[in-house]
């Protein structure tokens, strides 16, 4: 096999857990494994780590240490954000979410559509951007929670959430919940609480670096909230179950070293990925990036070749040692079209040649070579023996 250097473009599935991050956990794992709700001090010193990370992970987002419920993963916080507003609102039977929202709060929203709430899926354009005026009409004073993504884990497009935090307010539907889904956006770009007008936020720590298997909610002071794990008074009762402590302190590690590092890593990726897109433009006829002319985070990228199938290009990436994702992370393998590009009305002829490229700050300049010395001539080839095939071919 030839020992290629691996180059991993799937960052907004996962990342590589932080040198520093590694560091921070390992003496929770090794020596430090008392149980942090025991009064011992072997104990104590495990609740003490855990509680420097509430404080950092807090301070990532500007929130209060106490707002900030570790959850064990984007899906939990989301899951417990939407069901959570729903018990505190027993009286109302409307949701508003987006058509474009992750399965983390898109199937939470058709489990209780199915049983009798109204939910609203709003739509996007075809840059996946929302219509704030249909957002408006949405709302109503039977809306219960208002449940909508910071940033698209596809294109990477982000939602105006301040504003339509705002909008909520100044309408009849001003009781609703407002929760967002984070997921994408922490550690990628300022995601400021004070101002984003939101009553909840879910993040989850492999996504900026920390291990899979630990997240957290923040629930701003004063929302009512009610629990999804019931058990124990861990967490004060919100979040029931013995705390993974090392992953808790490697999530807080992690939420540190993105929020030293922000500014400059955004635009490091930032340049990283239009070097890309430019170079994938002009290198292959019938590119076409999604979202392009939509605010996005300065690390996705949705490209859709046309006449291909998505699967073909990522295996013919792996055999080089590139590794990048068709569709949605979740959605991968399933061989359906991605749920959000159908929403952005991509044509059907692009839409199963779609691959997202996303990138983290262990990529380079290098990487982004590596994948335009390779990509044309895999775009080529399965044109030329594709049964999709159209007469467009690469350059390169
Ligand atoms: N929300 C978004 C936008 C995501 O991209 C993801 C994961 O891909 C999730 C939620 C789920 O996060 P987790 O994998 O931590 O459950």
């Amino acid at each position: 096999m030839v020992d290629y250097k691996k180059v991993y473009l799937d960052n907004n599935a996962t990342t590589a857990v932080a040198p520093e991050v590694l560091e921070e956990m390992l003496p929770l794992l090794k020596d430090s494994y008392g149980n942090p709700s025991s009064s011992y001090s072997f104990g104590v010193a495990v609740r003490e780590s855990i509680e420097r990370a509430r404080s950092v992970v807090a301070a990532s987002i500007n929130a209060l240490p106490e707002e900030i419920i570790f959850t064990s993963c984007g899906t939990e916080s989301d899951n417990t954000a939407i069901l959570s507003a729903l018990e505190a609102h027993p009286d109302k039977r409307h949701i508003i979410t987006t058509a474009v929202e992750h399965p983390a709060v898109l199937n939470v929203c058709r489990r209780m559509e199915g049983r009798g709430y109204a939910v609203t899926y709003l739509r996007v354009d075809s840059d996946g951007r929302l219509d704030t005026k249909a957002f408006e009409d949405a709302l109503t004073d039977d809306t219960a929670v208002v449940s909508i993504m910071f940033a698209n884990n596809e294109t990477g497009v982000m939602f105006p959430i301040e504003a339509l935090g705002r909008l909520i307010k100044r309408t009849q539907g001003k009781n609703a919940l407002f929760h967002t889904d984070a997921v994408q956006a922490v550690g990628k770009v300022p995601v400021d609480v004070q101002k984003l007008n939101v009553d909840m936020l879910s993040l989850s720590g492999h996504k900026l670096h920390a291990p899979k298997g630990v997240g957290a909610l923040y629930v701003r002071k004063g929302t009512p909230f009610y629990p999804l794990i019931i058990g124990g008074h861990q967490e004060h009762g919100y979040r029931s179950g013995t705390e993974n402590a090392a992953s808790i302190a490697g999530l807080g590690k992690a939420c540190e070293l993105s929020t030293v590092g922000l500014t400059e890593e955004a635009v490091y990726l930032g340049k990283l990925r239009d070097k890309l897109e430019a170079a994938v433009l002009s290198a292959c006829t019938g590119a076409i990036i999604n979202g392009r002319a939509a605010e996005r985070l300065p690390n996705t990228s949705s490209i859709s070749f046309e006449h291909i199938d998505g699967e073909a290009i990522l295996m013919l990436l792996d055999n080089s040692g590139i590794y990048a994702a068709s569709g949605s992370a979740c959605s991968s393998g399933s061989g359906k079209p991605s749920h959000v590009l159908e929403a952005m009305s991509v044509p059907v002829s692009a839409v199963h040649g779609s691959i997202r490229f996303s990138l983290s700050r262990y990529n380079d300049s290098a990487d982004i070579d590596r994948l335009i010395d390779i990509l044309p001539g895999v775009i080529t080839k399965l044109r030329e023996i594709s049964p999709l095939s159209r007469p467009s071919t690469c350059t390169r």
